[in-house]
């Protein structure tokens, strides 16, 4: 569905404005929160590119940064129960401007649940980062403050996204077949 090479670019993209618009205009200090287990190439190259924009600023502006585990899809179905299976202690959140970094927003119900896990943390702000959006019909309208690209509504996978923890070492996103989601099917 989307090529690695357009992938990169679009980060880049994305990156210049994370750089104007939070990392540049902020005291209180950042923290990226990669969301795992899908979230995590897509942290890694985002951080990568505000790291060379930051390193090529008059003033370049420290970020930590800080993970979290969260569950809900087990083949293709949301369970509809989000869980925290694992991560750092979110008190460190507390007075930060926080950038969740995101895979993909499906219903738009995890980054809900998420948002409210971390405003229990009482950070300054936060700031959400999905590299895809999906044109869904469940969508309740939630849309992050930075988006890679809009897709349709396919179950993805390839970049980090699994299906039952296959094709995350794929370099492109793609869309699994009805034959591949039968036989990797848990
Ligand atoms: P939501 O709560 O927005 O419905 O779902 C968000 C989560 O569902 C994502 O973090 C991701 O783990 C999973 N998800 C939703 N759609 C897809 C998809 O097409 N492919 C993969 N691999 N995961 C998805």
């Amino acid at each position: 569905m989307i090529p690695a090479g357009l992938i990169n670019d679009r980060i880049e993209r994305i990156a210049r404005d994370i750089v104007h618009e939070l990392v540049l205009q902020n005291n209180v200090g950042i923290v990226v929160l990669c969301v795992l287990k899908g979230g995590y190439k897509f942290f890694a190259d985002l951080l990568d590119k505000i790291k060379q924009l930051n390193r090529n600023s008059e003033e370049s502006v420290p970020l930590a940064i800080d993970f979290i585990r969260l569950q809900s899809y087990k083949n293709d179905k949301s369970q509809g129960e989000i869980q925290v299976i694992g991560g750092d202690r979110l008190e460190n959140l507390k007075g930060k401007c926080v950038l969740v970094v995101e895979d993909i927003i499906d219903t738009g119900r995890t980054m809900i649940k998420l948002k409210e896990l971390l405003a229990k943390h009482e950070p300054e702000c936060v700031k959400v980062a999905s590299l895809l959006v999906k044109r869904s019909s469940r969508s309740t309208g939630y849309r992050p403050d930075f988006t890679g690209f809009e897709i349709p509504d396919e179950f993805v996978v390839g970049y980090a996204l699994d299906y039952n923890e296959h094709f995350r070492d794929l370099s492109h996103i793609c869309v699994i077949s009805e034959s591949g989601k039968k036989k990797y099917a848990v």
